[in-house]
C-alpha cells in the first residue's frame, strides 16, 4: 500500500458539483443557474470583442519570457487606476504596494499570507454569508476567522444595524473582509450612505478594511460607480488592502488575471511591502502568468479598446439587470403572493432568492433547474428563453 493509502476523497466543492450534475442530466429543459460565469442570452460563454482585439494585437509581438516576480508593471498600473481612480494622489505618491496575482482568489490568498506573516496573532472578520472560498483561503493561510452579521433573511437585504454592532464590538484594529460591490452570494450591497457610516466606524475602531473586488463594472455597468465603497474609504483616510479580479468584468476566468494592492504610509513602505509580497509569491508559483496580464494591459492601456471594454462590461451588466426585471415580472404575472422586490434590489451576478434547500431540491428534481442549495440563482444563467420556465418552477416550488 502507498504511504497515502489512507487518503479519503476531499469534500465536493458545492458550486462545482452543481455543474457536474447539470451536465449529467439528459433533460432538454435543463437550466443551469449555478454557474458563476457570464453567459449570453443563448446561454453560451462569451469572449469580449475587446479581448479578441487585444489578442490579435498581442499575437506575433509576444515572447514567452517570465514576467518579473511581482508581475506586469503595466497591468498593475492600469489596475490601480481602475480601483483607486485615474488621478489618485496615492498612485502619484507611489504609496501603493501592488503585485499581479492569480486572479481574485490568488490576490486574497497572498494578502492572507501577508497578514499571517506580519501580524501572526490577528484574525479576519468575514461576512455571513460569503463566497465559500473565503473561508478556505484564510483557513489555509492559518489566520483564525470570525464572522460578522451581514444579511437579513426576512428582508432579503442588509442587516445594517447588526453589521454596525459587530463592527463596534470587534476589538480595535481588527481585519475585515468587505466585498467592494455585488456581494457574493447575496447580491446585497450597502448604500453609499451606509458605506460612509461603515467607513466612519472603521476609523473610530481603527479596523483594517480588505476589499475583495471581484465584480468591478459587472455590478452596475460602470467600474467607477462600483468602486464607490473603496473611494469612500480612501477619502476618509483609511489604509486599505484590495483584491482585483478580471475574471468577471473582462471574462478572463481561466486566464487568472488579478491584482493585490495595499495602500501604505509612504513610498518607502510601499517598496518594502511589495518586496515582501513578492517573497511570499516566489516559493508558491515564482511569478504570475503573462498572457492574461497582456490582455488586460493592452485593453486598459489603449483608449479605444478601453472604451470598447466599458461598453461591453455595461452590456453584460445590463443583460443581467434586464433578466432580474423579467424574472420578477414573470413571478408577479403568475400571481405569486410573495414579494420579489429583492430580485431587482440585489445587484451583480447573483440573486439570493430565499429559497430553502428543500425547495431547491424540488427545482432540481422536478424541473431540472440546477443551483446551489443556499438558494443562490446565478442571473448569468437566466435568458429570455428560460426565464418564464424558471419563474414558473420557482412559483410551483413555493406552492
Ligand atoms: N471573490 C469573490 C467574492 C468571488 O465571487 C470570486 C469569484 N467567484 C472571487 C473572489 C475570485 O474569483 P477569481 O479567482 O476567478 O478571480
Amino acid at each position: 500500500a502507498s504511504w497515502f493509502g489512507h487518503v479519503e476523497p476531499a469534500a465536493k466543492d458545492p458550486i462545482l458539483g452543481v455543474t457536474e450534475a447539470f451536465l449529467a442530466d439528459p433533460s432538454p429543459d435543463k437550466v443551469n443557474v449555478g454557474v458563476g460565469a457570464y453567459r449570453d442570452d443563448n446561454g453560451k460563454p462569451v469572449v469580449l470583442d475587446c479581448v479578441r482585439e487585444a489578442e490579435r494585437r498581442i499575437t506575433g509581438n509576444m515572447n514567452m519570457e517570465y514576467l518579473p516576480m511581482g508581475g506586469s508593471i503595466k497591468m498593475i498600473e492600469e489596475s490601480l487606476k481602475l480601483a483607486y481612480g485615474e488621478d489618485s494622489q496615492f498612485i502619484k505618491d507611489k504609496r501603493i504596494a501592488a503585485v499581479q496575482a492569480l486572479s481574485g482568489t490568488g490576490a486574497c490568498r497572498l494578502f492572507a499570507d501577508f497578514q499571517k506573516r506580519f501580524l501572526p496573532d490577528s484574525h479576519i472578520y468575514i461576512p455571513t454569508p460569503t463566497w465559500a472560498n473565503h473561508h478556505n483561503i484564510w483557513r489555509d493561510a492559518q489566520v483564525p476567522q470570525r464572522t460578522f452579521t451581514y444579511y437579513h433573511p426576512e428582508s432579503r437585504g442588509l442587516d445594517f444595524s447588526g453589521l454596525m454592532d459587530d463592527i463596534k464590538n470587534a476589538p480595535d484594529g481588527s481585519f475585515f473582509l468587505l466585498h467592494a460591490c455585488a456581494h457574493n452570494p447575496t447580491g446585497v450591497d450597502p448604500s453609499e450612505e451606509q458605506w460612509r457610516e461603515i467607513s466612519h466606524q472603521f476609523k473610530v475602531k481603527n479596523h483594517f478594511p480588505f476589499f475583495d473586488m471581484a465584480y468591478q463594472g459587472f455590478a452596475s455597468g460602470d467600474p467607477e460607480r462600483d468602486a464607490k465603497a473603496i473611494r469612500i474609504f480612501l477619502e476618509d483616510g483609511h489604509q486599505i488592502g484590495c483584491a482585483q479580479s478580471y475574471a468577471k468584468n473582462m471574462g478572463l476566468y481561466g486566464q487568472r488575471a488579478g491584482c493585490l494592492s495595499i495602500l501604505c504610509d509612504d513610498e518607502m513602505q510601499a517598496v518594502a511591502v511589495k518586496s515582501q509580497l513578492q517573497q511570499i509569491a516566489r516559493p508558491m508559483y515564482s511569478n504570475p502568468p503573462v498572457h492574461g496580464a497582456l490582455i488586460v494591459s493592452t485593453i486598459l492601456g489603449d483608449p479605444e479598446l478601453k472604451t470598447l471594454w466599458l461598453k461591453e462590461v455595461k452590456g453584460m451588466a445590463d443583460r443581467i439587470i434586464g433578466m432580474r426585471k423579467a424574472l420578477k415580472q414573470n413571478l408577479e404575472k403568475l400571481g405569486s403572493p410573495m414579494s420579489w422586490e429583492h430580485i431587482t434590489n440585489q445587484i451583480g451576478m447573483f440573486c439570493y432568492s430565499g429559497m430553502t434547500p428543500e425547495q431547491v431540491d424540488r427545482l432540481t428534481n422536478e424541473f431540472h433547474i440546477y443551483m446551489t442549495r443556499n438558494g443562490r440563482i446565478s442571473m448569468a444563467g437566466v435568458t429570455t428563453g428560460n426565464v418564464a420556465y424558471l419563474a414558473n418552477a420557482i412559483h410551483e416550488c413555493h406552492a
